[in-house]
């Protein structure tokens, strides 16, 4: 371990109901007088105008850049104009790839970056990685923390429901993260941080225990998985790196983006993942497995629209990834015959 240990964390996060009205006041009391908001087509509608109106009222210069896709042209996008305008944060409206965009694109022009979610799909809203195309690798990489998060849970309700269960998906995968990096700890004596590990699982264990909620769409379990999501990125900044919240179960989820690229969201892939690699570790992948079905995450290749052949082929590719990330994978070693029993013992294929 490092004898130097640096946290980055948000200086506010505020969650709950309408809680965009308050970007004006938050910018204004971060003394910001000119605004870069990315933002995605439909986002720019759902919250990107109303964030603008609302700086413009505040007396703060905005300018709006709307993105699609979390590439590299749309990260060097938002660093050029950042070069030519020089605003003094960015602010991020939108769904994890808007957000992923912002967040790096603020990083690479050292500006604070504001973080304002219109779904709850996944852990960027508030990490310290983001997740971008073109940049060599199919996995996170490191980027600045934000400044402030506003998490609207009236927005994120309005959001289509698959977007808050693959966030689920996603929080309550962590467990599996925290296993294998336990366990990398034990075997190749790699740092492991008990508090962050501790509240990476918490959330996982406070998603599963409001599933019925979260499915019933009430505000406290959208406010529970939004503060899991939050607690998450705070993990991974405690940690120093996505080891909290990544694991064997990602790497899975990594695999199938290059081998049936676009087929299902990412929370979606890591829940299957989680129940496959659950087995692995001996954890009860079948209580996992249901908690899953009760908030009506994918558990099986036919829900995220993969061929059986296909997670045969990511459970072989998993490990393969991201090689200094040791997992269970390493400790297992998966053939082609072990692999599809695993996927039909867990009812997967
Ligand atoms: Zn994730």
């Amino acid at each position: 371990m490092n004898e130097i240990h640096t946290i980055e964390l948000p200086r506010l996060v505020i969650v709950g109901r309408g809680v965009i009205k308050k970007i004006g006041e938050v910018s204004c009391n971060f003394n910001f007088k000119k605004a870069f908001i990315v933002t995605g087509r439909k986002t720019l509608k759902i919250a990107g105008l109303q964030v603008s109106s609302i700086l413009h009222e505040n007396g703060i210069d905005v300018k709006t850049i709307v993105v699609n896709e979390a590439n590299l042209e749309n990260v060097n996008l938002v660093k050029t104009k950042s070069f030519e305008d020089r605003p003094d944060v960015i602010i991020g409206v939108g769904g994890g790839k808007i957000i992923d965009v912002a967040k790096l694109g603020a990083t690479y022009v050292k500006l604070p970056f504001i973080s304002v979610p219109t779904t709850a799909s996944h852990d960027g809203i508030s990490s310290c990685v983001a997740s971008i195309k073109g940049l060599g690798r199919p996995y996170s990489i490191k980027a600045n923390v934000p400044i402030a998060v506003l998490g609207d849970s009236t927005i994120i309700s309005e959001s289509p429901y698959r977007f808050t269960a693959s966030g689920c998906g996603d929080v309550i995968s962590k467990v599996v993260a925290v296993s294998d990096w336990k366990m990398a700890h034990e075997i190749k004596g790699e740092y492991y941080g008990e508090y962050a590990s501790s509240l990476a699982v918490m959330s996982s264990t406070l998603v599963r225990s409001n599933a019925s909620h979260i499915r019933d769409r009430l505000e406290s379990g959208y406010r529970v998985l939004l503060e899991a999501l939050v607690s998450c990125g705070v993990a991974m900044s405690i940690a120093g790196s996505s080891r909290p919240c990544s694991g064997s179960e990602h790497l899975f989820s990594h695999a199938l983006d290059l081998i049936a690229p676009n087929s299902a969201l990412h929370g979606e892939q890591c829940s299957v993942g989680a129940i496959l690699m659950a087995k692995l570790h001996d954890l009860d992948w079948e209580l996992l497995a249901r908690d899953l079905k009760i908030i009506g995450v994918p558990t099986t290749a036919k829900e995220l629209s993969v061929s059986r052949e296909d997670v045969v082929k990511a459970l072989l590719m998993a490990r393969t990834i991201r090689p200094e990330r040791f997992t269970i994978l390493n400790k297992v070693n998966l053939t082609k015959e072990s692999a599809e029993k695993l996927a039909i013992d867990c009812g997967v294929i």
